[in-house]
């Protein structure tokens, strides 16, 4: 597999750690709101990797952190308050109900759109003892310095900060904001730990005093707690590069003393009207608006896979629309292929090579949904596009298995199944009866099993 790695700007041949499996540390949400369709653009590109490598041969392992205190930027920090901590106070909760809330939702959002969930999702507020340890040592390394209740990253002692995001010291520091706080050494210093506030509910006890973590600091602690001194891939979004990647680098090599990270891979951002899809700004959809406005969340993957992962992409609700429409239909055929005869579906070797050339191509996926577009206009028996679809699904994750077995249907039959279903497993045996009825006369028999309802067509009545 190539992948682009963010530091040193250049498409590398993935060497794993350890042969036959690849470690993964992904950047996950900040759970104090909803996650938009662009968080989830970031995620489905992780999601993608992951299903890549695997359909490559490879086995996966994928950690992605829960942020469930702080994700403070400088500035807030001045304002003395957190975005976990202002939801908490608008919505009249504990940070831990409002991280409870907002986790649930994630990930029943990234199920939505076929994200499989990671192996493990560390929480930021289980990690303190970590994060504490790191940030002794990076004192004791002399990367480190203690200044009232709060202690800062010196990036004067990292000569390599700057390395990830291309930025040099000096532009670093052209580039702070504001006045400097008076306590850093140097306007670009970053926060490790901050004393605790007067209004503070999330503290803990710490050798500089009760306070709480830097944001940064989270996912240094977690990705080496989890995956070890070294690990293969660190994906994030491309806000993620700066400073929350570069002050990672900083903090883990500063520590450990050596390169951790193997690959950094990043994606762009999602575009709404030209600008990026933000919670702050407020220009975002929920996945669930989406489906609210009748669409399959599926639709907004199918978008995805229609960029690389490298270049910006804009939303827009007539491509969903189109999006959505192009992926019921690809549905609707690959039933029909699949009910065509199975004598035919063997070979399709070269096409099966050049969807696995597409993905290691640095994640190549528009070519693969060339490819997929290829497949279903190729002189080829139906039953082998089938195969080669629904076995390109493993990475594509568009369920276009769905209409299978629903495809000798006469229109509204598949609705009418599922209603009479619902009515029996509710014991409405009356409306069960005249939906059979209503079936039969459509020219759908239905029979019930042990197993639930079966049916066969037989043609008009
Ligand atoms: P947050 O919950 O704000 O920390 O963001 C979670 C993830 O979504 C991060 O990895 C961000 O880089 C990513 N992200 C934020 N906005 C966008 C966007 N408009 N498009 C793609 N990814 C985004
Ligand atoms: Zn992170």
């Amino acid at each position: 597999m190539q992948l682009h790695n963010t530091l040193g700007r250049a498409v590398e041949q993935l060497k794993p750690l350890r042969s036959g499996e690849v470690s993964i540390y992904s950047c996950g949400p900040t759970v104090y709101r909803y996650a938009h369709v662009g968080n989830l653009r970031t995620y489905i590109f992780s999601d993608l990797l992951r299903r890549s490598l695997e359909y490559l041969g490879l086995r996966t392992r994928q950690v992605m952190n829960i942020t469930d205190v702080g994700h403070l930027t400088e500035d807030d920090f001045d304002r003395g308050e957190d975005k976990m901590l202002v939801s908490a106070r608008l919505e009249n909760k504990s940070p831990e109900e409002i991280a409870e809330f907002y986790t649930a939702a994630f990930l029943e959002d990234i199920r939505k759109v076929n994200i499989r969930p990671a192996d493990e999702y560390p929480r930021a507020t289980a990690y303190i003892p970590q994060m504490q340890g790191l940030i002794e040592r990076l004192i004791e390394r002399g990367h480190a310095y203690r200044a009232g209740g709060n202690v800062y990253y010196d990036i004067a002692s990292f000569p390599e900060y700057g390395k990830l995001s291309g930025n040099s010291v000096d532009k670093l520091l052209a580039g702070t904001r504001g006045d400097p706080d008076p306590r850093k050494k140097a306007p670009g210093d970053f926060t490790l730990w901050k004393a605790a506030g007067a209004k503070r509910l999330q503290v803990w006890d710490s050798p500089w005093g009760s306070g709480f973590p830097g944001w940064h600091i989270e996912c240094s602690a977690m990705s080496t707690a989890m995956l070890g001194e070294r690990f293969d891939i660190h994906t994030g979004g491309a806000d993620n590069v700066f400073p929350h990647h570069e002050a990672e680098i900083a903090q883990s090599e500063g520590a450990l003393g050596h390169p951790v990270v193997g690959c950094w891979v990043h994606a762009e951002h999602l575009l709404l009207s030209g600008a990026r899809m933000a919670k702050s700004a407020g220009n975002f959809f929920r996945i669930t608006e989406i489906e609210e406005m009748g669409h399959d969340p599926l639709a907004f993957r199918y978008l995805a896979l229609q960029a690389r992962y490298r270049a910006k992409l804009n939303f827009g609700l007539e491509g969903l629309a189109g999006a959505d429409r192009a992926l019921r239909l690809l549905r609707g055929r690959v039933a029909a292929w699949s009910a065509e005869p199975a004598a035919g579906a063997d070979g399709g070797e070269a096409y099966a090579e050049r969807f696995r050339s597409a993905l290691a191509d640095d994640l190549d996926l528009p070519a693969a949904m060339a490819l997929v577009a290829e497949v279903g206009r190729a002189p080829i028996p139906g039953a082998l596009k089938a195969r080669l679809l629904l076995d390109f699904d493993r990475v594509l994750g568009l369920d276009l298995d769905r209409d299978l077995g629903e495809r000798a249907l006469p229109a509204g039959a598949a609705e009418l199944l599922r209603r009479r279903e619902r009515a029996r497993a509710e014991r409405d045996y009356a409306t069960s009866d005249q939906l059979r009825h209503e079936l039969a006369e459509m020219g759908v028999q239905v029979t019930d099993s042990a197993d639930g309802q079966l049916w066969k067509t037989t043609g008009p009545a």
